[in-house]
């Protein structure tokens, strides 16, 4: 029996005919924050939804926290819930304020009281630097401030794991900062992440170990030093060349 909290193995994803993983295995550890790399549609994206089941799983399996996400009868709900997932686009509900937003999952799935609830998203915002904006409509709010009460809205549910796909790529450069911050801080904090970046420094930065996905297989993975400054294979030293 594996010890680690997400184990892969021989993990393959179709749509239709178009195989786009091909067999993957990893194994990510309690605490470790593991950055995916690789060019645009090498399946990273894909990947990371398949820890969640967001897709449906075309062969191999995926295991978080001992639990089989391809057994048929897996409550894929609980699961979830200990997964919190960022995307690029924010996602935030227009209608409500930002601490309602926070709120919503943990009263409506976990059915904690309001008081606990609205106690936890003020000491979310204020851990993402957002105290005054509990109010505010996502409308009125900057890309990265938005981005922020994203991240601070999954870790409303306590989970023990977080993805996040891309979380600053449709940001204004300005802002990339202070996002890069919120998840570095978590990093420090020992949650165990998958972090799908395209921010190469904060990968080689953060990183406990990086993968490098071309075409639907990790092609190389390693310490972000042998990644980022003894690349091996070709294809990760030709992606590097074009993003470094
Ligand atoms: P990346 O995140 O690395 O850019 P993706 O995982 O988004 O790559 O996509 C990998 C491949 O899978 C692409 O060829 C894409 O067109 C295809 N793909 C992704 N999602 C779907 C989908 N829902 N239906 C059909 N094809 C998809
Ligand atoms: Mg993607």
């Amino acid at each position: 029996m594996s010890t680690a909290k997400i184990s892969v193995r021989g993990l393959k994803k179709s749509f239709g005919s178009n195989e786009v993983l091909k067999g993957m295995d990893v194994d990510i550890a309690e605490g470790e924050v593991v950055c995916v790399i690789g060019p645009s549609g090498s399946g990273k994206s894909t990947f990371l939804r398949c820890l969640n089941k967001l897709e449906d799983i075309t062969g191999g399996t995926v295991t978080v926290n001992g639990i089989d996400l391809t057994e048929p009868k897996v409550d894929l709900n609980a699961v979830r819930q200990n997964i919190g997932m960022v995307f690029q686009h924010f996602n935030l509900f227009p209608h409500m304020s930002v601490l309602q937003n926070i709120m919503l999952a943990p009263v409506e799935l976990k059915k904690l009281d309001k008081a606990a609830a609205r106690a936890k998203g003020m000491e979310l915002l204020k851990r993402v630097g957002l105290s005054e904006k509990a109010d505010a409509r996502p409308a009125s709010l900057s890309g990265g401030q938005k981005q922020r009460v994203a991240i601070a809205r999954a870790l409303a549910m306590n989970p023990g794991i977080m993805l996040f796909d891309e979380a600053t790529s449709a940001l204004d450069p300005e802002m990339v900062g202070e996002v890069l911050q919120v998840i570095r801080d978590l990093a420090a904090e020992g949650m165990t992440m998958v972090v799908v970046t395209h921010e190469m420094g904060f990968a080689r930065e953060v990183a406990d170990r990086v993968i490098f996905m071309d075409a639907g297989v990790i092609c190389e993975e390693g310490s972000p030093e042998a990644i980022f400054s003894n690349a091996a294979q070709p294809r990760l030293q030709e992606f590097l060349a074009k993003v470094l």
